[in-house]
């Protein structure tokens, strides 16, 4: 019997994780269906129940469902708690299983597929959203010098920089600040997990916060050289990634979650990756 898996979103065509979901069960060998459901908005429990009641098994959630889905759940995963999002949800009698695995996924894409540690770094993010917030348990797990939380609202960067504090296990230094206090810091990552990107616009930075040999992350993806990236790149860094590998890794997670198995993820982000021209 095949099983039913979907990505549930509004819009919903754009979605590429039917695409990876069903190149990651043919190279594992697992026999599942995965499509995408249009969410109506307001209507997202209706659309997950009607998709539970014919047999579905999990579904990935995406935009603007991912807190109407944390509402929905019945049983949090640590990474779901902390985001205070889900992303990936798993169906089993009347439970609902949920994770969030941006944040892993994130971080796998640094430290594996872009072989850049960042234990003993100093890092950057900007913006304090949903995908800052699922960030921050792995990346601290990472062991960065100081992971420094940047945001357009202070108490926003403070609130998310006192969270990540208190989650804590090891010594690095979380603060939370305004753009304009980054002057005369350096960082070697920058993660830019603000929406800015989606609209072509940039945040308030400035250059010099990339150190020599930065790497900077660009968290959306397919959109080319972004001007975050732009600016990166005038700034002299040539460490330049987008968040397509951030893409596959979090859904090799789900799929892992759901089939017991990690698929190889090279081969999607190969054939997912737009040039950072
Ligand atoms: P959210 O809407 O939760 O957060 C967006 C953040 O960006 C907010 O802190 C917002 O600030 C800030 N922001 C928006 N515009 C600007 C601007 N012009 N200047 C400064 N700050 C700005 O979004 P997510 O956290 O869910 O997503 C963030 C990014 O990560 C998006 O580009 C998304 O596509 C990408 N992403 C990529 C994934 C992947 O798999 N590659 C997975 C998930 C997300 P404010 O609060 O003031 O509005």
């Amino acid at each position: 019997m095949t099983d039913r898996y979907a990505v549930i979103g509004n819009p919903i065509e754009q979605s590429k994780s039917p695409l990876i979901h069903t190149a990651f069960a043919q190279v594992t060998g697992q026999d599942i269906a995965y499509t995408k459901v249009l969410g109506p908005l307001g209507g997202f429990a209706t659309a997950v129940d009607a998709f539970r009641a014919d047999g579905g098994k999990g579904m990935n959630v995406t935009a603007p469902f991912k807190l109407d889905a944390f509402a929905y759940a019945t049983d949090l995963a640590p990474s779901a708690q902390m985001a205070g999002a889900v992303n990936a949800m798993k169906f089993e009698g009347d439970r609902v299983y949920a994770e969030n695995f941006d944040g892993v996924g994130l971080v796998r894409d640094v430290v594996h597929n872009l072989a850049c540690p960042i234990a003993g770094k100093r890092v950057l993010v900007l913006g304090a959203g949903v995908a800052t917030r699922g960030a921050l348990l792995p990346m601290l797990a990472q062991s960065s010098a100081e992971l420094v939380i940047v945001h357009r609202t202070v108490a926003k960067a403070e609130e998310l920089a006192a969270l990540g504090r208190q989650h804590q296990s090891g010594q690095v230094l979380v603060q939370g600040l305004g753009y304009d206090q980054l002057q005369g810091r350096q960082f070697d990552v920058v993660f830019n997990a603000t929406s800015a990107s989606l609209t072509a616009e940039l945040p308030p930075l400035t250059a010099s916060v990339f150190a020599k040999d930065a790497l900077a992350y660009e968290l959306a993806y397919g959109k080319g050289l972004t001007p975050f990236l732009k600016l990166a790149q005038q700034a002299g860094v040539t460490r330049l990634a987008d968040g397509v590998g951030m893409l596959a890794e979090q859904a090799a997670e789900a799929f892992l979650w759901w089939r017991g198995v990690r698929p190889e993820t090279q081969g999607v982000i190969r054939q997912l990756t737009v040039p950072l021209v």
